[in-house]
Protein backbone atom coordinates (compact mmCIF):
# COMPACT_ATOMS: atom_id res chain seq x y z
CA UNK A 1 0.00 0.00 0.00
CA UNK A 2 1.47 3.49 -0.79
CA UNK A 3 1.10 6.59 1.32
CA UNK A 4 1.48 10.19 0.54
CA UNK A 5 2.18 12.95 2.79
CA UNK A 6 1.65 16.56 2.35
CA UNK A 7 3.17 18.81 4.88
CA UNK A 8 1.33 22.63 4.45
CA UNK A 9 3.35 25.33 5.23
CA UNK A 10 5.26 28.18 4.20
CA UNK A 11 7.99 28.02 7.15
CA UNK A 12 8.48 24.27 6.20
CA UNK A 13 8.91 25.51 2.36
CA UNK A 14 11.11 28.11 3.03
CA UNK A 15 13.42 26.02 5.15
CA UNK A 16 12.83 28.07 8.59
CA UNK A 17 11.47 24.89 10.17
CA UNK A 18 12.22 21.20 10.03
CA UNK A 19 9.58 18.77 8.86
CA UNK A 20 9.80 16.64 12.17
CA UNK A 21 6.27 15.58 11.79
CA UNK A 22 6.37 13.84 8.33
CA UNK A 23 9.80 11.81 8.99
CA UNK A 24 7.81 10.92 12.82
CA UNK A 25 5.00 10.04 10.76
CA UNK A 26 6.62 7.78 7.75
CA UNK A 27 8.77 5.74 10.46
CA UNK A 28 5.50 4.60 12.10
CA UNK A 29 3.63 3.85 8.74
CA UNK A 30 6.84 2.00 7.42
CA UNK A 31 6.54 -0.26 10.37
CA UNK A 32 2.59 -1.11 9.80
CA UNK A 33 4.29 -2.18 5.83
CA UNK A 34 2.98 1.09 4.54
CA UNK A 35 5.30 2.80 1.77
CA UNK A 36 5.56 6.51 1.75
CA UNK A 37 5.98 6.84 -1.77
CA UNK A 38 6.21 10.51 -1.75
CA UNK A 39 6.59 13.45 0.45
CA UNK A 40 5.50 17.16 -0.61
CA UNK A 41 5.63 19.99 1.35
CA UNK A 42 3.64 22.69 -0.01
CA UNK A 43 2.86 26.80 0.89
CA UNK A 44 0.14 28.37 2.62
CA UNK A 45 -1.38 28.70 -1.03
CA UNK A 46 -4.92 27.32 -1.99
CA UNK A 47 -4.06 26.46 -5.74
CA UNK A 48 -1.15 24.89 -4.81
CA UNK A 49 -2.63 22.59 -1.98
CA UNK A 50 -5.81 21.72 -4.39
CA UNK A 51 -2.86 21.31 -6.80
CA UNK A 52 -1.65 18.75 -4.83
CA UNK A 53 -4.89 16.54 -3.12
CA UNK A 54 -6.01 16.00 -6.83
CA UNK A 55 -2.48 14.90 -8.11
CA UNK A 56 -1.74 12.36 -4.61
CA UNK A 57 -5.17 10.83 -5.72
CA UNK A 58 -3.05 8.78 -8.46
CA UNK A 59 -0.35 7.94 -6.27
CA UNK A 60 -1.90 6.63 -2.81
CA UNK A 61 -4.16 5.08 -1.17
CA UNK A 62 -3.52 6.79 1.50
CA UNK A 63 -2.82 10.51 1.83
CA UNK A 64 -2.01 12.16 4.67
CA UNK A 65 -2.03 16.49 5.06
CA UNK A 66 -0.81 18.07 8.00
CA UNK A 67 -0.81 21.78 8.99
CA UNK A 68 -2.53 25.07 8.44
CA UNK A 69 -5.75 24.11 10.67
CA UNK A 70 -5.56 26.98 12.53
CA UNK A 71 -7.76 30.59 12.95
CA UNK A 72 -4.71 32.63 11.26
CA UNK A 73 -5.43 33.72 7.80
CA UNK A 74 -2.55 31.54 6.19
CA UNK A 75 -4.14 28.57 7.41
CA UNK A 76 -6.37 27.60 4.33
CA UNK A 77 -5.68 23.87 4.54
CA UNK A 78 -9.21 22.60 5.07
CA UNK A 79 -11.02 24.85 2.30
CA UNK A 80 -8.62 24.32 0.07
CA UNK A 81 -8.53 20.10 0.22
CA UNK A 82 -12.74 20.67 -0.21
CA UNK A 83 -12.39 22.47 -3.12
CA UNK A 84 -9.79 19.88 -4.45
CA UNK A 85 -11.71 17.21 -3.72
CA UNK A 86 -15.02 18.28 -4.11
CA UNK A 87 -16.59 17.56 -0.49
CA UNK A 88 -18.05 19.82 2.30
CA UNK A 89 -16.69 21.26 5.36
CA UNK A 90 -18.69 20.77 8.54
CA UNK A 91 -18.79 22.57 11.63
CA UNK A 92 -18.83 20.16 14.80
CA UNK A 93 -21.44 21.75 17.39
CA UNK A 94 -19.84 20.24 20.36
CA UNK A 95 -16.59 21.66 19.57
CA UNK A 96 -17.76 24.95 18.76
CA UNK A 97 -19.64 25.27 22.03
CA UNK A 98 -16.58 23.95 23.77
CA UNK A 99 -14.17 26.67 22.16
CA UNK A 100 -16.51 29.65 23.02
CA UNK A 101 -16.41 28.28 26.72
CA UNK A 102 -12.97 28.73 26.76
CA UNK A 103 -12.81 32.40 25.36
CA UNK A 104 -15.28 33.28 27.50
CA UNK A 105 -13.47 32.22 30.35
CA UNK A 106 -10.01 33.01 29.18
CA UNK A 107 -11.73 36.64 28.28
CA UNK A 108 -10.72 36.46 24.53
CA UNK A 109 -12.84 37.90 22.00
CA UNK A 110 -14.00 35.73 19.30
CA UNK A 111 -13.16 35.69 15.71
CA UNK A 112 -15.20 34.32 12.98
CA UNK A 113 -12.07 32.16 11.72
CA UNK A 114 -11.81 30.58 15.22
CA UNK A 115 -15.09 28.66 13.90
CA UNK A 116 -12.36 26.64 11.68
CA UNK A 117 -10.94 25.33 14.59
CA UNK A 118 -14.05 23.29 14.55
CA UNK A 119 -14.55 22.33 11.59
CA UNK A 120 -13.54 19.17 9.88
CA UNK A 121 -14.22 16.87 6.59
CA UNK A 122 -15.32 13.21 6.88
CA UNK A 123 -15.46 12.12 10.24
CA UNK A 124 -13.47 14.24 13.11
CA UNK A 125 -10.45 12.94 14.45
CA UNK A 126 -10.58 14.11 18.21
CA UNK A 127 -7.47 16.06 19.56
CA UNK A 128 -6.78 15.79 23.10
CA UNK A 129 -3.65 18.13 22.26
CA UNK A 130 -4.77 21.57 21.15
CA UNK A 131 -8.03 22.90 19.59
CA UNK A 132 -8.10 21.94 15.55
CA UNK A 133 -10.08 18.57 14.78
CA UNK A 134 -8.39 16.19 12.59
CA UNK A 135 -10.70 15.26 9.42
CA UNK A 136 -10.81 11.22 7.89
CA UNK A 137 -12.47 10.54 4.69
CA UNK A 138 -12.90 9.09 1.20
CA UNK A 139 -12.54 10.00 -1.95
CA UNK A 140 -13.01 7.57 -4.95
CA UNK A 141 -9.82 6.94 -5.24
CA UNK A 142 -8.03 7.41 -1.72
CA UNK A 143 -7.91 7.91 2.00
CA UNK A 144 -7.65 10.93 3.35
CA UNK A 145 -6.30 12.11 6.36
CA UNK A 146 -6.03 15.76 7.70
CA UNK A 147 -4.14 16.60 10.97
CA UNK A 148 -3.08 20.14 12.32
CA UNK A 149 0.80 20.68 12.49
CA UNK A 150 2.32 21.36 16.20
CA UNK A 151 4.35 18.21 16.19
CA UNK A 152 2.85 17.32 19.93
CA UNK A 153 -0.48 17.60 18.91
CA UNK A 154 0.06 15.79 15.21
CA UNK A 155 2.23 12.90 16.85
CA UNK A 156 -0.53 12.11 19.77
CA UNK A 157 -3.18 11.96 17.16
CA UNK A 158 -1.40 9.75 15.07
CA UNK A 159 -0.28 7.58 17.97
CA UNK A 160 -3.70 7.34 19.61
CA UNK A 161 -6.43 7.79 16.91
CA UNK A 162 -5.03 7.07 13.22
CA UNK A 163 -2.96 4.57 13.20
CA UNK A 164 -4.99 2.69 15.13
CA UNK A 165 -7.82 2.95 12.46
CA UNK A 166 -5.45 2.29 9.79
CA UNK A 167 -4.77 -0.94 11.00
CA UNK A 168 -8.50 -1.93 11.91
CA UNK A 169 -9.74 -0.31 7.89
CA UNK A 170 -6.82 -2.30 5.83
CA UNK A 171 -6.91 -5.16 8.17
CA UNK A 172 -3.04 -5.29 8.80
CA UNK A 173 -1.95 -8.18 10.11
CA UNK A 174 2.03 -8.46 9.28
CA UNK A 175 3.78 -5.57 11.10
CA UNK A 176 7.49 -4.60 11.07
CA UNK A 177 9.75 -4.53 14.81
CA UNK A 178 12.86 -2.92 15.58
CA UNK A 179 15.01 -3.32 18.09
CA UNK A 180 18.00 -0.90 18.80
CA UNK A 181 21.32 -1.41 20.07
CA UNK A 182 24.19 0.58 21.09
CA UNK A 183 27.50 0.48 20.79
CA UNK A 184 31.11 2.75 20.73
CA UNK A 185 34.40 1.96 19.80
CA UNK A 186 34.37 -0.28 17.01
CA UNK A 187 34.59 1.10 13.65
CA UNK A 188 30.85 0.87 11.54
CA UNK A 189 32.63 -1.11 9.17
CA UNK A 190 34.16 -3.38 11.07
CA UNK A 191 31.03 -3.98 13.39
CA UNK A 192 29.13 -4.57 10.21
CA UNK A 193 32.04 -7.00 9.12
CA UNK A 194 32.11 -8.91 12.07
CA UNK A 195 28.34 -9.50 11.91
CA UNK A 196 28.03 -10.70 8.61
CA UNK A 197 28.14 -14.31 9.88
CA UNK A 198 24.89 -13.28 12.31
CA UNK A 199 23.26 -11.80 8.87
CA UNK A 200 23.72 -15.20 7.55
CA UNK A 201 22.30 -17.12 10.85
CA UNK A 202 18.98 -15.27 10.82
CA UNK A 203 18.23 -14.18 7.30
CA UNK A 204 14.51 -12.82 8.25
CA UNK A 205 16.27 -10.44 10.76
CA UNK A 206 17.66 -7.13 9.02
CA UNK A 207 20.57 -5.23 10.72
CA UNK A 208 21.37 -2.10 9.35
CA UNK A 209 23.77 0.14 11.21
CA UNK A 210 23.72 4.48 11.42
CA UNK A 211 26.45 6.25 12.86
CA UNK A 212 24.60 8.74 15.64
CA UNK A 213 27.03 11.69 16.88
CA UNK A 214 26.84 9.91 20.22
CA UNK A 215 27.51 6.63 18.89
CA UNK A 216 26.51 3.64 16.97
CA UNK A 217 23.22 2.16 16.68
CA UNK A 218 22.29 -1.55 14.58
CA UNK A 219 18.89 -1.79 13.95
CA UNK A 220 17.32 -5.07 13.99
CA UNK A 221 14.25 -5.22 11.85
CA UNK A 222 11.77 -7.94 11.80
CA UNK A 223 8.80 -8.25 9.29
CA UNK A 224 6.25 -10.49 11.02
CA UNK A 225 3.20 -11.88 11.12
CA UNK A 226 0.84 -10.77 14.94
CA UNK A 227 1.46 -13.98 16.05
CA UNK A 228 5.58 -14.14 15.50
CA UNK A 229 7.47 -14.62 18.72
CA UNK A 230 9.46 -11.26 17.77
CA UNK A 231 10.95 -10.52 20.98
CA UNK A 232 12.55 -14.25 21.44
CA UNK A 233 14.20 -14.10 17.92
CA UNK A 234 14.95 -10.63 19.15
CA UNK A 235 16.56 -11.71 21.93
CA UNK A 236 18.54 -14.51 19.96
CA UNK A 237 20.14 -12.25 18.07
CA UNK A 238 21.19 -9.64 20.13
CA UNK A 239 22.90 -12.67 22.35
CA UNK A 240 24.97 -13.20 19.39
CA UNK A 241 26.16 -10.24 18.38
CA UNK A 242 26.99 -9.72 22.42
CA UNK A 243 29.09 -12.28 22.17
CA UNK A 244 31.12 -10.65 19.72
CA UNK A 245 31.05 -6.72 20.82
CA UNK A 246 29.85 -6.80 24.71
CA UNK A 247 32.94 -5.00 24.70
CA UNK A 248 31.98 -2.26 23.10
CA UNK A 249 27.97 -2.48 23.93
CA UNK A 250 26.15 0.94 25.98
CA UNK A 251 22.84 -0.76 25.99
CA UNK A 252 19.66 -1.03 24.30
CA UNK A 253 16.09 1.23 23.05
CA UNK A 254 15.09 3.85 21.08
CA UNK A 255 15.34 6.48 24.04
CA UNK A 256 18.42 4.76 25.03
CA UNK A 257 20.66 7.59 26.75
CA UNK A 258 24.01 6.80 28.28
CA UNK A 259 24.31 9.56 30.83
CA UNK A 260 21.20 7.95 32.17
CA UNK A 261 22.48 4.79 32.22
CA UNK A 262 25.26 5.52 34.36
CA UNK A 263 23.89 8.03 36.69
CA UNK A 264 21.52 5.31 37.50
CA UNK A 265 23.83 2.51 38.25
CA UNK A 266 25.97 4.98 40.17
CA UNK A 267 22.88 5.50 42.21
CA UNK A 268 22.14 2.72 42.51
CA UNK A 269 24.95 1.57 44.09
CA UNK A 270 25.15 5.06 46.14
CA UNK A 271 28.25 6.39 44.64
CA UNK A 272 29.35 9.57 43.90
CA UNK A 273 31.33 11.14 41.16
CA UNK A 274 33.44 14.11 40.68
CA UNK A 275 35.92 15.21 37.34
CA UNK A 276 38.06 17.98 36.33
CA UNK A 277 37.62 18.46 32.43
CA UNK A 278 39.65 20.64 29.68
CA UNK A 279 39.08 19.94 26.22
CA UNK A 280 35.52 19.29 27.42
CA UNK A 281 35.11 22.44 29.05
CA UNK A 282 32.18 21.16 31.56
CA UNK A 283 30.21 19.36 28.87
CA UNK A 284 30.85 15.84 31.11
CA UNK A 285 29.41 17.56 34.49
CA UNK A 286 26.93 19.42 32.44
CA UNK A 287 25.64 15.67 30.84
CA UNK A 288 25.42 14.37 34.06
CA UNK A 289 23.50 17.47 35.57
CA UNK A 290 21.10 16.71 32.38
CA UNK A 291 20.04 14.05 34.26
CA UNK A 292 16.95 14.37 36.85
CA UNK A 293 18.38 13.34 39.84
CA UNK A 294 22.12 14.05 39.44
CA UNK A 295 22.10 15.70 42.31
CA UNK A 296 22.41 11.97 44.34
CA UNK A 297 25.14 11.06 42.72
CA UNK A 298 27.15 14.71 41.85
CA UNK A 299 28.07 17.22 44.29
CA UNK A 300 30.65 19.64 42.05
CA UNK A 301 33.60 19.19 39.83
CA UNK A 302 36.38 21.37 38.33
CA UNK A 303 36.46 22.64 34.80
CA UNK A 304 40.46 23.70 34.43
CA UNK A 305 41.52 24.89 31.04
CA UNK A 306 44.64 25.88 31.30
CA UNK A 307 47.59 24.22 32.63
CA UNK A 308 47.48 26.54 35.45
CA UNK A 309 44.07 25.93 36.50
CA UNK A 310 45.44 22.31 36.31
CA UNK A 311 47.87 23.59 38.84
CA UNK A 312 45.97 26.16 41.07
CA UNK A 313 42.70 24.64 41.26
CA UNK A 314 43.74 20.97 41.54
CA UNK A 315 47.24 20.80 42.94
CA UNK A 316 49.10 18.78 40.34
CA UNK A 317 52.47 19.12 40.85
CA UNK A 318 53.65 21.51 37.34
CA UNK A 319 56.64 19.33 36.85
CA UNK A 320 54.03 16.48 36.45
CA UNK A 321 52.58 18.34 33.56
CA UNK A 322 55.56 19.79 32.38
CA UNK A 323 57.37 16.28 31.88
CA UNK A 324 54.26 14.78 30.44
CA UNK A 325 53.02 17.43 28.53
CA UNK A 326 49.21 18.35 29.04
CA UNK A 327 47.93 15.46 26.64
CA UNK A 328 49.07 12.78 28.04
CA UNK A 329 48.00 9.83 30.42
CA UNK A 330 49.58 10.78 33.62
CA UNK A 331 47.73 14.31 33.31
CA UNK A 332 44.68 12.56 32.93
CA UNK A 333 45.20 10.67 35.69
CA UNK A 334 46.23 13.20 37.68
CA UNK A 335 42.87 15.29 36.77
CA UNK A 336 40.76 12.16 37.79
CA UNK A 337 42.65 11.77 41.61
CA UNK A 338 43.12 15.26 42.55
CA UNK A 339 39.63 16.15 41.43
CA UNK A 340 38.67 12.84 43.75
CA UNK A 341 40.20 12.95 46.52
CA UNK A 342 39.53 17.04 46.65
CA UNK A 343 35.75 16.52 46.71
CA UNK A 344 36.02 12.95 48.25
CA UNK A 345 33.98 11.38 45.55
CA UNK A 346 34.19 7.77 44.78
CA UNK A 347 35.11 8.21 41.01
CA UNK A 348 37.11 10.74 39.71
CA UNK A 349 37.14 11.29 36.22
CA UNK A 350 39.65 13.73 33.85
CA UNK A 351 39.37 14.52 30.67
CA UNK A 352 42.71 16.09 28.86
CA UNK A 353 43.40 15.86 24.86
CA UNK A 354 43.13 18.27 21.59
CA UNK A 355 39.69 19.57 20.44
CA UNK A 356 41.01 20.86 17.69
CA UNK A 357 41.34 22.52 14.66
CA UNK A 358 44.87 22.95 15.44
CA UNK A 359 47.22 20.71 16.61
CA UNK A 360 48.66 20.82 20.53
CA UNK A 361 51.98 19.60 21.70
CA UNK A 362 52.58 17.85 18.33
CA UNK A 363 49.94 15.75 18.75
CA UNK A 364 46.34 16.09 16.01
CA UNK A 365 43.11 16.86 16.87
CA UNK A 366 41.26 14.29 18.18
CA UNK A 367 43.76 13.01 20.89
CA UNK A 368 42.36 12.47 23.88
CA UNK A 369 43.14 11.28 27.14
CA UNK A 370 40.42 10.40 30.17
CA UNK A 371 41.83 9.32 33.41
CA UNK A 372 39.55 7.33 35.73
CA UNK A 373 40.36 6.97 39.52
CA UNK A 374 37.95 5.14 42.15
CA UNK A 375 38.77 5.23 45.61
CA UNK A 376 40.64 1.83 46.84
CA UNK A 377 41.77 1.00 43.12
CA UNK A 378 44.54 2.16 40.82
CA UNK A 379 43.93 4.68 38.35
CA UNK A 380 43.21 3.87 34.73
CA UNK A 381 43.48 5.90 31.83
CA UNK A 382 42.47 5.48 28.05
CA UNK A 383 43.51 6.87 24.89
CA UNK A 384 41.16 8.07 22.48
CA UNK A 385 42.81 8.73 18.45
CA UNK A 386 38.78 9.92 16.83
CA UNK A 387 39.05 11.02 13.70
CA UNK A 388 40.57 15.43 13.40
CA UNK A 389 38.35 15.72 10.30
CA UNK A 390 35.17 15.65 13.00
CA UNK A 391 35.54 19.02 14.50
CA UNK A 392 35.59 20.78 17.72
CA UNK A 393 31.94 19.93 19.05
CA UNK A 394 31.41 16.17 17.81
CA UNK A 395 35.31 15.69 19.37
CA UNK A 396 34.10 16.79 22.72
CA UNK A 397 30.64 15.15 22.62
CA UNK A 398 32.26 12.00 21.72
CA UNK A 399 35.17 12.15 24.21
CA UNK A 400 32.53 12.62 26.93
CA UNK A 401 30.83 9.61 25.75
CA UNK A 402 33.84 7.58 26.03
CA UNK A 403 34.32 8.85 29.80
CA UNK A 404 30.70 7.25 30.38
CA UNK A 405 31.01 4.04 28.71
CA UNK A 406 34.03 3.76 31.06
CA UNK A 407 32.22 4.37 33.97
CA UNK A 408 29.43 1.60 32.62
CA UNK A 409 32.16 -1.05 32.80
P1 LIG B 1 -2.14 26.23 14.71
O1 LIG B 1 -3.52 26.16 15.26
O2 LIG B 1 -1.08 26.18 15.77
O3 LIG B 1 -1.92 27.33 13.71
P2 LIG B 1 -1.94 24.52 12.40
O4 LIG B 1 -2.57 23.21 12.15
O5 LIG B 1 -2.45 25.68 11.63
O6 LIG B 1 -2.00 24.81 13.93
P3 LIG B 1 0.55 25.28 11.41
O7 LIG B 1 0.10 26.70 11.50
O8 LIG B 1 0.82 24.74 10.09
O9 LIG B 1 -0.46 24.33 12.15
O10 LIG B 1 1.82 25.04 12.29
C1 LIG B 1 1.87 25.42 13.65
C2 LIG B 1 3.27 25.21 14.15
O11 LIG B 1 3.55 23.81 14.18
C3 LIG B 1 4.35 25.77 13.23
O12 LIG B 1 4.75 27.06 13.56
C4 LIG B 1 5.48 24.84 13.44
O13 LIG B 1 6.24 25.25 14.54
C5 LIG B 1 4.84 23.54 13.73
N1 LIG B 1 4.76 22.69 12.52
C6 LIG B 1 3.86 22.74 11.53
N2 LIG B 1 4.08 21.80 10.61
C7 LIG B 1 5.15 21.09 11.04
C8 LIG B 1 5.88 19.98 10.53
N3 LIG B 1 5.54 19.36 9.40
N4 LIG B 1 6.94 19.53 11.25
C9 LIG B 1 7.29 20.15 12.40
N5 LIG B 1 6.64 21.19 12.92
C10 LIG B 1 5.60 21.66 12.26
MG1 LIG C 1 -1.41 27.74 11.86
Amino acid sequence: MNAEIISVGDELQRGEITNTNSAFLAKKLNSLGITVASQVTVGDDPTAIINCVREAQDRAEIIFICGGLGPTADDVTLSAVARGVGVMVKTDDQTWHHLLGIFAQRQIPVQPENKRQAQYIGELIPNSRGLALGSWFKTAKSRVVILPGPPAEFQAMVDREVLPRIIKEFSIQKTIKTRALHFLGRPESTLMSELKPIMKDYPNVAITSYVKPTNIELRLTIIAGAHADIKATFDRVTKAILKKEQQYYLGMGNDFNLANEVVGLLKQQKLKITGAESLTGGLFQSTICSIPGASAIFDGGFVTYAAEAKISLLGIPASLINQNGVVSSATAQAMADYSRKKLDADFGIGFTGVAGPDELEGQPAGTVWIGLARKGQPTISKQLRLAGYLGRQEIRLLSVQYGLQMLLK
